[in-house]
């Protein structure tokens, strides 16, 4: 089921995404939280009457960095030992539609198209076994880097964390194998990254291990699982595009921060 969060005439809603798109896609609108009990209503509104938002409010993002060998390779970077992992922010979270906002301090903003794993129970301690149980579903992701603060400063948090930075969406899918899938991006329709999630040096399952070894993931939290290789500049005007098979379009635009 693709599962969309979205507003209309003021009102903010879940709804299951049916139908086929662009212009067939409607939304039942859901009963209760998605992560625990729900219905559907059936009362059903269509998608491009709705504003989207972003598909979760998560409580974290936690991302991880060098995911994919061509990608560490591209930047000059070794593949680390440990998986690379850093936090973006709830206020960097967009969805689908939502601007992009060009960073002040920065003249070099990449794109990083990822795959999102969305959390739907609360853990710590997964063990391999039973990580898919606690995964809610996945989402597409655009990791948006201000690259050369990345180099400049030593932790992420200004270059991975601006306000903006995250968008998510369209929505998400909860029934989907994650394992091999084509994940690309493009910048005003021009492919730029291209890839397979089977490329991912560490795999879900291990990233999951390997977070909640740390810390607790709560209902809504985000994993992003790292880039493929063919990052690149965005600028001012661009509109950039991350498709993973089986999920989506997610879709933003960049806008000089106002
Ligand atoms: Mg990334």
């Amino acid at each position: 089921m693709r599962i969309a969060r979205f507003s209309i005439d003021g009102n903010v809603a879940f709804g299951a995404v049916e139908g086929e798109g662009p212009d067939g896609l409607v939304l039942d609108i859901i009963k209760g939280i998605p992560y625990a009990e729900f219905e559907l209503s059936g009362t059903k509104v269509p998608l491009n009457k709705v504003r989207l938002l972003p598909p979760v409010l998560p409580n974290k993002v936690v991302a991880i960095g060098r995911n994919y060998a061509e990608h560490a390779a591209e930047l000059g970077n070794e593949v680390p030992d440990v998986p690379v992992a850093f936090f973006k922010p709830t206020t960097s979270v967009i969805g689908s539609g939502d601007a992009i906002e060009y960073p002040s301090f920065s003249n070099e903003l990449h794109h990083e198209a990822e795959l999102a794993v969305v959390i739907g129970r609360m853990c710590r301690e997964v063990p391999r076994e039973r990580v898919k149980d606690v995964i809610f579903g996945y989402t597409c992701a655009n990791d948006v880097t201000a690259r050369d603060a990345q180099k400049r400063e030593k932790q992420w948090a200004r270059a991975k964390g601006f306000d903006t930075s995250c968008p998510l969406g369209p929505w998400v899918e909860t029934d989907l194998d994650p394992h091999d899938l084509t994940i690309q991006a493009t910048v005003n329709g021009e492919q730029r990254q291209l890839g397979r999630t089977s490329d991912m040096i560490r795999s879900i399952e291990d990233l999951v291990v390997h977070i909640t070894e740390a810390m607790t993931l709560l209902p809504g939290d985000v994993i992003l699982t790292g880039t493929p290789a063919g990052v690149g500049p965005l600028h001012v005007g661009d509109e950039v595009a991350v498709t993973i098979e089986g999920i989506g379009t997610l879709t933003n635009k960049v806008i000089k921060r106002g």
